[in-house]
C-alpha cells in the first residue's frame, strides 16, 4: 500500500445525514448550517465572531480589505508577509491592491520578529503570520511589535485549527484568525474557511460583503416572515464569498473529532521524533515550547532533498514540500535573495506522511527509509 502525504478522514455515514437534513429541508445555501457551525466554531474555539466562508483564501482577502478602508490605507501600503506559504498568503495583499514586503523566517519555518521588525517602513500597515504546520514558533513576539508599533495583524491559521497556548486557542489576539477547511487540512470540509474579527465591526462588514453587500441575509429575511422581503439595500460592492449550509454540514460533523484528531497528529509526530533521534543527517522541525500544535505538518531538513524525495517514493512512500520559498515564483520574484533562510527551506525541507490512517510501523517505516538515503 502505498503512504501518501495526506488522506482526509471523513465521518461517512454522520456525513451523509447532516447533509440529508438540508436536502430535506430544502436550504442548501446560506443561513441554516452555517449559522449552526459558526457557533460551534465560536464554542469551540473561544473566539468572539466567526464567519463561515467558502475558503481561507477569501477570508484572508475579505479581512485585509475590511482592514485597509476601516483604517484608510492607500494603495501600495505594506503588509509585511512570510515567502514561505501557500501562495494564497500573498495574492490576498495584492488583491487588495497592498504591496507584500517579504520578511524571512526562523528555524520553526515561520516569521522571524527581527527580520519583521526590520522591514517595518513609514508606509507598513500590516503583518500576515502564517502558523506553518500548526505551530506557534514566535507568534507572542509578533504580537507584542504589532502592539507597539500599531500595525494591524492578521493569522493566517490555514494549519492551526485547533492549535493551543496554555489551553487557549489560537486567534482572540489578532484583529483577524482565518482558519481552513479545504479538503486536506486538520478539518476537512471540501472547501471552505472561518474569518474570525475581533471587531464586532468587521465582522458585522464582512457579512454583507461576503455576499454582494447585501445587508441582511436571505435566510434571517425568511426567518423574519416580513413583507417586503426583496426590499434589500446594497450599500457597497461586496464579493460572493460566503459559505454554504452542505459544506458547513460536513464542518459540523467533523469539528466534533478534530480534537481527538489532532491528538493522534501529535502521537505519529512523537512516533516520528522517537525514531528519528539521533540521526543528524534528518533534522526535524521543533514545535514551539508552550505550543499544542494542531500539527498538521511534521517537517524534517535533509541535505540532497530531491533525490531523497525520488528515492522514496521508490518505496511507495509520498511526502510533500510546504513550501517553495514564493520569491522564486516570476511574480513574486522581485524580492528574491531578500530571505536567505527562506531560500534555504526551500531547498531542504520535507512533509513526511501525515493522517489519520497511519500506525507506528508506518511512521518507523518512512523514518528507517528517511535514514537510510541521507546517510
Ligand atoms: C491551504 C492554505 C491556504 C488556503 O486555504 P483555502 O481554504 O484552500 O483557500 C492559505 N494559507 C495556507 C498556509 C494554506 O495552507
Amino acid at each position: 500500500m502505498p503512504i501518501q502525504l495526506f488522506v482526509p478522514s471523513f465521518r461517512i455515514e454522520e456525513c451523509l445525514a447532516a447533509i440529508r437534513e438540508c436536502l430535506e429541508k430544502g436550504w442548501t445555501g446560506l443561513g441554516f448550517k452555517t449559522v449552526e457551525f459558526e457557533n460551534a466554531w465560536k464554542t469551540y474555539a473561544e473566539l468572539p465572531h466567526a464567519h463561515f466562508l467558502s475558503s481561507n483564501t477569501v477570508g484572508l482577502h475579505l479581512a485585509l480589505h475590511i482592514l485597509k478602508s476601516r483604517f484608510g490605507w492607500a494603495d501600495e501600503d505594506e503588509v509585511i508577509t512570510t515567502p514561505f506559504t501557500f501562495v494564497s498568503t500573498n495574492h490576498v495583499i495584492l488583491h487588495s491592491n497592498l504591496r507584500p514586503v517579504f520578511a524571512d523566517i526562523d528555524d520553526f519555518l515561520c516569521l522571524d520578529p527581527s527580520s519583521v521588525s526590520a522591514r517595518i517602513t513609514s508606509r507598513t500597515r500590516a503583518v500576515i503570520f502564517v502558523g506553518v504546520g500548526g505551530n506557534t514558533a514566535q507568534y507572542d513576539k509578533i504580537v507584542d511589535l504589532c502592539r507597539e508599533r500599531r500595525l494591524r495583524l492578521v493569522l493566517d491559521a490555514a494549519h492551526m485549527a485547533g492549535t493551543r497556548v496554555e489551553g487557549r486557542h489560537v486567534g482572540p489576539e489578532a484583529d483577524a484568525a482565518v482558519f481552513s477547511f479545504q479538503a486536506v487540512k486538520n478539518l476537512p470540509t471540501a472547501d471552505s474557511g472561518m474569518l474570525c474579527f475581533k471587531d464586532p465591526e468587521d465582522d458585522e462588514r464582512a457579512r454583507k460583503l461576503s455576499w454582494l453587500g447585501i445587508n441582511k441575509d436571505t435566510y434571517s429575511r425568511t426567518a423574519a416572515h416580513g413583507p417586503y422581503k426583496w426590499m434589500y439595500d446594497v450599500e457597497e460592492v461586496g464579493f460572493k464569498y460566503h459559505g454554504n449550509s452542505i459544506m458547513a454540514s460536513i464542518g459540523l460533523v467533523q469539528l466534533k473529532w478534530l480534537d481527538q484528531d489532532n491528538s493522534y497528529r501529535r502521537q505519529l509526530a512523537a512516533w516520528y521524533r522517537a525514531r528519528l533521534a539521533g540521526h543528524d543527517s534528518v533534522r526535524a522541525v521543533e514545535v514551539a515550547p508552550s505550543c499544542e500544535s494542531a500539527t498538521h505538518l511534521f517537517q524534517v531538513r535533509v541535505d540532497r532533498r530531491d533525490a531523497v524525495m525520488l528515492a522514496l517514493n521508490g518505496h511507495e512512500v509520498y511526502p510533500g514540500v510546504h513550501y517553495r520559498d514564493n520569491t522564486e515564483y516570476r511574480m513574486y520574484s522581485y524580492a528574491s535573495g531578500s530571505c536567505p533562510n527562506a531560500a534555504r527551506a526551500s531547498r531542504d525541507v520535507i512533509s513526511l506522511p501525515l493522517h489519520m490512517n497511519l500506525t507506528r510501523n508506518d511512521v518507523n517505516m518512512v523514518s528507517d527509509l528517511l535514514v537510510r538515503y541521507t546517510k
